[in-house]
């Protein structure tokens, strides 16, 4: 299913992200103004255009593209979909506007993350305009004829990380700030299983956990989750993204800044295997989950170096 139905005139699009179905989604919100949340990497351009074509939107009808972040499995196309896009304008986090008008600096981390694999896995990396690029403070409001988003600081994943509440829904964009839902196309599970993000290079398991108890707070009904699709009610996104911070922060215990890259791994994999353990679900083979354990990793090795350094 390409194109899955949200709320009130919001669609799901799964941009088949490596690939793979499941793994990552982009919305559309149907208004008089097209709104699109998320673009997706270059290599999913085809699968959101046609995606956005199943809903009767053509390119020329897109007003209006928001990225959560500039990570590239969710902002890698938005050159591409700006492009295309030509009415559009992209909003984003104040931090993040620099990186879509040059990418230069995104893409050589992005290649100390991902190294030869990045075309591979992303396809290439365009500039957007920077006319075209609207900039949201925290709590920011766009209000579009008949839809108000309101916008937020959303650190603990990425500092340049926003998270967008739709007013009319009670929906949140959550980017991969409130957990990964990996659903069942995507593991080969017959369950969901729900556990945060800490990719390089911001992560910060106390920061995370302030800004979930923040958006808490907003009593939101859904979380429209960037991988992949809707968790509602929203408190069991809250719940199982701060289940994953507190294995990771007993993780963090068992672990310093001289830790290496294959010792976070096996500890992740450990603390990943007893929470799956704990909800009902002992030996599950977690291999479905190896890229992003790896990245995890990573995100986690960064953080015990930064701390170990006093540059947190
Ligand atoms: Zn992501």
């Amino acid at each position: 299913m390409a194109v899955f139905p949200v709320s009130d005139e919001i669609y799901g699009i799964d941009l088949f992200e490596e690939g793979r179905p499941g793994r990552s989604s982009a919305y559309l919100i149907r208004s008089r103004e097209p709104i699109l949340v998320e673009t997706g990497s270059a290599n999913s351009q085809e699968a959101l255009w046609s995606g956005l074509a199943e809903l009767g939107i053509s390119p020329d009808d897109v007003r209006h593209v928001v990225i959560t972040h500039v990570h590239l499995d969710h902002a890698g196309g938005a050159g591409q979909t700006m492009a295309k896009a030509r009415h559009a304008v992209l909003h984003c986090h104040p931090r993040a506007a620099r990186h879509l008008i040059d990418p230069a600096r995104l893409e050589a981390g992005a290649r100390a993350v991902y190294g030869p694999q990045l075309e591979a896995m992303f396809g290439p990396l365009e500039p957007v305009p920077a006319d075209r690029v609207v900039t949201h403070e925290d709590e920011s409001v766009l209000e579009v004829s008949d839809r108000v988003l309101r916008f937020y600081d959303t650190p603990g994943h990425a500092k340049h990380h926003t998270c967008v509440v739709d007013e009319t829904s009670r929906g949140i964009f959550s980017g991969d700030t409130i957990g990964i839902r990996y659903v069942p196309q995507y593991t080969g599970w017959n369950f969901v299983y729900g556990f945060p993000t800490t990719t390089p290079s911001d992560f910060d398991p106390d920061v995370m956990l302030a800004t979930l108890d923040r958006l808490e707070a907003l009593n939101l009904r859904a979380v429209y989750h960037t991988h992949y699709g809707v968790t509602e009610p929203a408190s069991t996104a809250f719940a199982f993204s701060r289940r994953g911070v507190r294995r990771i922060q007993e993780l963090l215990r068992m672990l310093s800044g001289d830790s290496t890259l294959d010792d976070v791994v096996a500890r992740l994999k450990g603390k990943m295997a007893d929470d799956l353990a704990e909800l009902g679900h002992p030996g599950q083979d977690i291999s479905p989950l190896s890229l992003d354990i790896l990245l995890n990793s990573q995100g986690i090795l960064v953080y015990l170096q930064k701390r170990a350094a006093g540059k947190l």
